[in-house]
């Protein structure tokens, strides 16, 4: 496990950015490792767990009820009729990426669900989530009692092509400002989930208040 070379990226990037490494959360994006593995990045003092997957999840948070300090993180695409099954231990949703989902969640959750708005800020194609303007529409016309918009999540394109990570991650930076300052009930919008093996200490340097790794923590 690889978290010492990590944490030191991180302060790196901190120090760039002048910001505070206490202010960026770090989770263990979990998908390609077993739950003895997590139990190891547990014992290294990682609390933020992140699954793409609801069979994986729920197998994982099975595994690892005991350990009831750990914050769970639902970040892939999550399907309609799965919203049930995992609604109740998800502790943020980072995949809010479609209203027919949020009405989902509406119906199902008995408690308000932290959920970042998932943003395809860079227009691929392939990639989920609402553009810029779908977003803003959205959190407008807002009227669901049981969500809570805590931020924005991106992934960025697949590049070393560092000016254009840079303009991705400011372009989400912009748009997560432009709905926080709408001050809207139910919608703070104060954080921003970005940043991967490819490029977190980019998307430290642009903002990020959480970054999803997954690669960086069992590669060299
Ligand atoms: C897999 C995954 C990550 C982590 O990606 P790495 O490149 O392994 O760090 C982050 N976010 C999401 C949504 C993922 O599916």
């Amino acid at each position: 496990m690889n978290l010492q070379k990590i944490e030191k990226k991180i302060q790196m990037a901190c120090r760039t950015s002048k910001r505070k490494a206490t202010d960026i959360k770090l989770i263990a994006v979990t998908k390609t490792i077993d739950a003895l593995e997590m139990e190891e990045l547990y014992q290294l003092g990682l609390r933020d767990f992140g699954e793409n997957r609801t069979d994986s999840f729920l197998a994982k948070t099975a595994f690892l009820a005991a350990k009831k300090d750990i914050t769970w993180h639902f970040i892939g695409t999550l399907q309609t009729r799965k919203v049930k099954d995992i609604l109740t231990k998800i502790d943020y949703l980072h995949s809010l990426d479609r209203l027919s989902l949020a009405k989902e969640i509406e119906k199902r959750a008995t408690t308000k669900i932290k959920c970042f708005l998932e943003i395809n800020i860079s227009g691929e194609e392939k990639k989920h989530g609402f553009t810029k303007e779908a977003a803003i529409q959205f959190v407008k016309t807002f009227s669901f009692q049981h969500i809570e918009i805590v931020g924005l999540m991106a992934m960025a394109p697949f590049t070393q092509d560092q000016k254009e990570l840079h303009q991705v991650f400011r372009d989400l930076k912009q748009v997560q400002l432009e709905i926080e300052a709408l001050k809207l009930p139910h919608v703070p919008c104060h954080e921003l989930s970005m940043g991967m093996t490819n490029d977190y200490p980019i998307a430290i340097e642009e903002g990020a208040t959480s970054i999803r790794i997954g690669r960086a923590l069992v590669n060299d």
